[in-house]
């Protein structure tokens, strides 16, 4: 029976360009739509961008533009990315649009109606100079426990003490440096709390297949919360300026821009379905017809921060507020990705840059398919291992499948002329063929991509050592042999066709250019093309290269980011004139903290490097230093010395350097490490 599904990926926050785990979570999201779309269901699948709050509004003030501007400025370089990964959004949408204006309003008139929201006045932070309530992120001040100074409104960096921003000893406007005001303010608050909500979302997260498991526990543990850890209502309004949506009857209040952020995700329906294009696709009802139809599946893929949003506030309103909208019927909750081993962070520059793959023009299927080797149903995290995404897609892409291809093809076309025949039958591989369908369907469906690929993989691994045990190439050289090549290399090509077809959610331009090229089929494949043994060949054209190691070196080395600590001693040894004068305030942008030495050893592999865990008072960070010539790693364990802690954190051969460490050098020798005097403790600030 045909489904219809209503797909959606998280929406990304306009202020920046797609980083590598909005990809990863995109690919997850295509690869189950264009395998739901081979099963012959119908899918929507719609994005948009998170075009409101604060974060957006402060940085298009700070470049002298609107946010209209900036907002536009980022969606216009979206498609680069999606069309670059084969990620094929039928529709891309913003929250900043009159669809999610009405939307939001409706909505939150349709909860005001069913006495779910309230009105309380709240006490909070004020800049008088910007005349802006301040978010916890824009207050800064000294730490309350540890005193340490310029820490953020919620939490310490130094010490790790969580704490209220009004608890901070001489707090301080983060826009502007004036001391902030506590002011009072009227909010509006969604009563998640109330026994209506709790009840429904009880019944909703133990309704199977609406969650993981793991999510479900997860949100069940919110619900029941108590004392401190209690159940809170949801804080859903902002005070002007704000970019955002007007809340109705209440001028100078505007929607958190976590109202209407998921709301988008209808709004880019409702976009998709006015512009026509909901019909090109079959679709002939309409938005509000679609949304309320109860065999509509409306299926949200996430990453795992977001939980609490999509699992609690996200259902209950949308239940609440009434037909046509209804909770979702799955949310489907992924977990990051680490590169390394070290988890991505946008602020701290690690990660990898999905544009930079896509300039260094390497194979956007080559992701694809090292996401679904890594991916399962669950929610854990998955790492990008550039060892391992080289071995894995040149021993499995280019060995195990292209390779069987190109192998059979050349037989097949130079002595057959691109006629195929089965001496041995075809019954063998049709019954391997269901059997495999049955398996990797499954699978797919259950997002469990990497038991689809072992099994794939597998597959492919029989289809060779066949092929090798046959040895094509001697019976090539015997006429008398003529039906047993043909045979060995008919069987390779079905059997390469059953392994197009599986991997055609994972590698769609491959698939699509076997399916034409190779065997002349001017449509997509489906799953049935597996039972379809081909008859005949054209030539067969190149179709995949393998990963090239200096691309790879090329995509971890970050550009522009300050020289690393090794080879920054030495380059600072050979310039011993004075440089040009900076300001104090280019000075000050340089964070110096006093680091204790907590580990130090050599790096196997590595001439000059040692591997030093600085000790910064609360936090740890891994150093590459290149002093190893003047250091014996004993020695320096439990030294004090001085770190540079906000330096760009830089990816080298042996893992992330997450600083470095100060050292005199010149003519006369080094390097010295520098060491403060008696006195000081890790993580004192050094002006
Ligand atoms: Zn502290």
């Amino acid at each position: 029976m045909s489904e219809t599904f209503f797909v959606t990926t998280a929406l990304p926050y306009a202020n920046g360009p797609f980083h590598i785990g909005h990809i990863m979570e995109y690919i997850q999201a295509d690869i189950w739509v264009r395998f739901e779309r081979m099963q012959g269901h119908r899918v929507h699948f719609v994005g948009a961008d998170d075009a409101h709050g604060a974060p957006i509004m402060l940085k298009a003030e700070a470049e002298g533009i609107t946010p209209e501007q900036l907002v536009a400025r980022i969606a216009a370089g979206r498609p680069r990315y999606l069309e670059g990964f084969h990620i094929a959004f039928d529709h891309w949408h913003s929250t900043h649009s009159g669809e999610n204006f009405d939307l939001s309003q409706d909505i939150y008139r349709r909860l005001k109606a069913a006495d779910l929201v309230y009105a309380k006045p709240i006490e909070q932070f004020f800049d008088p100079l910007k005349g802006m309530f301040l978010a916890d992120r824009y207050i800064k001040g000294e730490c309350p426990k540890c005193h340490a100074k310029d820490q953020y409104g919620d939490a310490c960096e130094v010490c790790g003490s969580v704490y209220a921003p009004s608890e901070l000893i001489e707090p301080y406007s983060a826009l502007t440096g004036a001391k902030p005001v506590l002011k009072q303010s009227e909010h509006f608050f969604f009563r998640l709390s109330d026994p209506r909500c709790v009840g429904f979302l009880r019944q909703w997260l133990e309704s199977p297949g609406h969650v993981q498991p793991q999510v479900a526990n997860k949100a069940r543990e919110w619900l029941d919360g108590a004392g401190e850890q209690a159940l809170a209502d949801w804080d859903i309004s902002r005070d002007a300026p704000y970019f955002g949506i007007p809340i109705p009857d209440a001028p100078g209040k505007y929607f958190y821009v976590w109202l209407d952020a998921p709301i988008g995700y209808l709004a880019s329906l409702k976009s998709y379905f006015e512009s026509g294009k909901a019909r090109e696709h079959g679709e002939t009802r309409s938005f509000e017809q679609f949304l309320a139809a109860p065999d509509t599946r409306q299926v949200h893929f996430i990453g795992k921060d977001i939980i609490y949003f999509h699992t609690l506030f996200w259902p209950a309103m949308l239940h609440f507020a009434g037909a046509p909208y209804r909770a979702p019927d799955n949310v489907h909750v992924h977990g990051f990705i680490t590169v390394s081993g070290a988890k991505m962070s946008k602020s701290r520059g690690t990660g990898i840059s999905p544009l930079r793959y896509l300039e260094l023009g390497m194979n956007p299927e080559w992701l694809r398919y090292y996401i679904a080797a890594k991916l399962n149903g669950n929610v854990e995290d998955l790492d990008f291992n550039p060892e391992d995404f080289l071995a894995r897609v040149n021993s499995d892409l280019i060995g195990k499948y292209v390779n069987i291809a190109s192998r059979a093809a050349s037989f097949i076309n130079r002595h057959f002329d691109g006629v195929i025949d089965y001496p041995g039958g075809t019954e063998a591989l049709i019954t391997r063929a269901n059997l495999l369908l049955q398996q990797v369907r499954a699978s797919y469906a259950s997002r469990e991509y990497s038991r689809a690929m072992r099994e794939i993989m597998a597959f492919a691994d029989e289809l060779n050592q066949r092929f090798d045990a046959r040895q094509p190439w001697v019976l090539a050289k015997n006429p008398a042999e003529r039906e047993a090549l043909q045979d060995s290399c008919a069987q390779a090509l079905y059997g390469f066709k059953i392994l197009t077809c599986l991997l055609a959610p994972v590698l769609p331009a491959v698939a699509e250019r076997v399916a034409r090229e190779l065997f002349g089929l001017e449509r997509p494949l489906t799953f049935a093309d597996a039972l379809e043994a081909p008859r005949h060949i054209r030539p067969y054209q190149h179709l995949m290269t393998r990963v090239d190691p200096q691309q790879l070196e090329a995509l971890l080395e970050p550009p522009a980011t300050p020289a690393p600590t090794a080879d920054k001693t030495s380059a600072a040894a050979a310039d011993s004139a004075a440089a040009a004068t900076i300001s104090i305030d280019t000075f000050k942008q340089v964070d110096l903290r006093v680091a204790r030495i907590a580990a130090a050893e050599a790096v196997s592999g590595a001439e000059k490097l040692l591997r030093l865990t600085l000790d910064l008072g609360g936090e740890q960070r891994t150093v590459f230093a290149g002093i190893k010539a003047a250091y014996d790693p004993a020695t320096l364990v439990g030294r004090l010395t001085v770190m540079v802690a906000n330096l760009a954190p830089r990816k080298m051969k042996f893992g992330v350097s997450e600083g470095m460490v100060l050292a005199a050098s010149g003519p006369q020798g080094g390097p010295f490490l520098l060491a403060p005097d008696s006195g000081a403790v890790p993580g004192m600030r050094i002006s």
